[in-house]
């Protein structure tokens, strides 16, 4: 049960990942230590509905930088930041997560160098996107192969952040979850978003583009965020590697 496999992985982006070593080490920001996700699962299992658990809250968030997943049985939303990990159930308040809760899907930053940048007022995902796509092009990157873990903490607008009822078995597929989802909209919001931009493509691996998830300043506030516009943020970008863990479980025996 607990042998991983590295899965089957997109070759263009296997490639373009393998290739970000050396490139990256001269930079204007300077020397830029090349860091290291995690990512546990893949993104077609989870669509299918296989919410069992796939590692725990200690296993996956061991060393963490950031990083976000799913509790088991779709139990609310992953948030982890500041050597904290938080879990947003359908109610929309973090509670902290157990240490032996367990996830279908999570990924993790574990390091890294750290490009820090302020984000002009009014800066929505899609501009986010861009600038995320400039730090990494600045470091050698590929934009349509890069893969960065990102924190932006600040004040917003026009937030909406989510979470989903807890499942129970026999498990639906996440589309129809998802369809239940619970939205949290925010006039004006203030906290961290953090997550990653991986790159546009749809090989049912890894989440394509930016996928954030946010606690609130005041830690009463949280989920996965479909969107927000910035009014005063700072963007932190660490620029990464991935490894992708398949847990020999069930659901890759055809069980
Ligand atoms: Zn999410």
């Amino acid at each position: 049960m607990s042998a991983n496999v590295i899965a089957m992985f997109d070759a263009a982006l296997a490639a373009a990942v393998t290739r970000a070593g050396p490139e990256i080490s001269a930079t204007e920001q300077g020397h830029v230590e090349q860091g290291h996700i995690k990512q546990t699962e893949i993104l077609k299992d989870l669509f299918e509905g296989h919410y069992e658990s796939a590692t725990t809250v200690a296993q996956a968030f061991e060393g963490a930088v950031l990083g976000i997943g799913v509790a088991e049985a779709v139990d609310g939303e992953i948030v982890a930041f500041d050597d904290t990990v938080w879990r947003v159930p359908v109610d929309g308040i973090p509670v902290l997560a157990e240490p032996a809760l367990g996830l279908p899907f999570s990924v993790v930053a574990l390091g890294g160098t750290e490009v820090s940048k302020s984000v002009a007022a009014g800066t929505d995902f899609t501009g986010l996107t861009t600038l995320i796509d400039e730090i990494l092009k600045a470091a050698g990157q590929h934009d349509h192969h890069a893969v960065a873990a990102v924190r932006v903490d600040g004040t917003f607008t026009g937030v909406v952040l989510r979470s989903e009822p807890r499942q129970q078995r026999p498990y639906r597929p996440l589309i129809e979850v998802l369809d239940h989802e619970v939205q949290f909209p925010f006039d004006t919001w203030s906290g961290t978003l953090v997550g990653f931009r991986f790159p546009d493509v749809s090989d049912q691996v890894v989440i394509p583009g930016l996928h954030l998830h946010g606690i609130g300043a005041d830690r009463r506030s949280g989920g996965h965020c479909h969107r927000a516009v910035t009014v005063s943020a700072t963007l932190r970008v660490w620029i990464d590697d991935v490894d992708i863990f398949v847990p020999m479980t069930g659901v890759h025996y055809g069980m």
